[in-house]
């Protein structure tokens, strides 16, 4: 079989109401929450970067639904780790801050997972906050050894997050420091005083839409990544509820 071969899987989904059982602030812009339901057993998520629907009930009665990462889980425990970004408004953010131990939250699927496989000689993932958790999961999940190379914008270093890992990680951070735009253009100044490894690598990004778009093109066009092995998301998308865009590699 061919290297680098990214595979594709489908999981039945089902409906699942869980309680949290704990609860962490990671950093002033960031919150931990660990869940518990007897049906966890057979929960599956095959890759880091995999996405669950999360369903909040509205003031006008309706059900809105949100996407996030499973960050950790563990069938044999019933436990599944979510980490919410605090930001100024919606319901997932609403909800999270104001989550106790004892509630409760639906979530459904993963419906699939595009499984990238541990055989690059190095990993760059690059992102914010809503794209820490996949980041995080995908750098502990990675073989003993294996660069990888995080490049996260966050608002300072009371949000750097440390991860354990038998991967060779190194972690760089960029500061807002209050100073909401421009995320595109920090992290482009961080990649551009970087020196990616030798050999064939994987790129991986995950921002709001317009940065993640223009990581992407400066990754493929500019520096000459491979397209294909370069994926890009905008997990959210500045003035718009519930606006992702899985998929910027088309
Ligand atoms: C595949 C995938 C996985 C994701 N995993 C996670 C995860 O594990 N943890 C996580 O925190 N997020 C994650 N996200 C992002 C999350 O789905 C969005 O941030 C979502 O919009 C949050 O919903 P909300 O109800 O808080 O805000 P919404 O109602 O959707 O939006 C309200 C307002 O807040 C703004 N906004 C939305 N998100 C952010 C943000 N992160 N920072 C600043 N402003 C924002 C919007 O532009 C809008 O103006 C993921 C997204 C995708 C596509």
């Amino acid at each position: 079989m061919s290297r680098h071969q990214i595979t594709r899987l489908r999981h039945d989904t089902r409906r699942r109401t869980l309680t949290v059982t704990a609860i962490e602030q990671l950093g002033d812009h960031m919150r931990r929450m660990v869940f518990t339901a007897p049906e966890l057993n057979d929960f599956v998520s095959a890759s880091a970067d995999d996405h669950i629907k999360l369903f909040f009930a509205t003031d006008a009665g309706d059900t809105v639904m949100r996407d996030f990462t499973p960050r950790r889980f563990d069938t044999a425990q019933c436990t599944l780790t979510i980490d919410f970004a605090l930001h100024d408004s919606g319901p997932a953010t609403q909800w999270a801050a104001a989550a106790q131990v004892g509630d409760s939250l639906s979530i459904g699927g993963p419906r699939g997972s595009a499984v990238v496989p541990d055989d690059f000689d190095w990993y760059l993932l690059i992102g914010d906050e809503s794209a820490l958790p996949a980041i995080g999961r995908r750098v502990e999940e990675l073989r003993e050894g294996v660069p990888v190379i995080t490049l996260g914008v966050i608002d300072g270093p009371d949000d750097e997050q440390r991860f354990a890992t038998r991967a060779l990680w190194t972690g760089h951070w960029v500061h807002r420091a209050g100073v909401v735009a421009d995320d595109a253009e920090r992290l482009l100044g961080a990649l551009q005083g970087m020196a990616l490894p030798p050999g064939e690598g994987f790129v991986w990004i995950a921002a709001e839409t317009t940065v993640a778009k223009a990581l992407r093109a400066h990754v493929v066009e500019t520096l000459g990544h491979p397209r294909e092995w370069t994926k890009a998301a905008g997990y959210w998308t500045r003035g718009h509820a519930d606006a992702s865009d899985k998929s910027l590699d088309g």
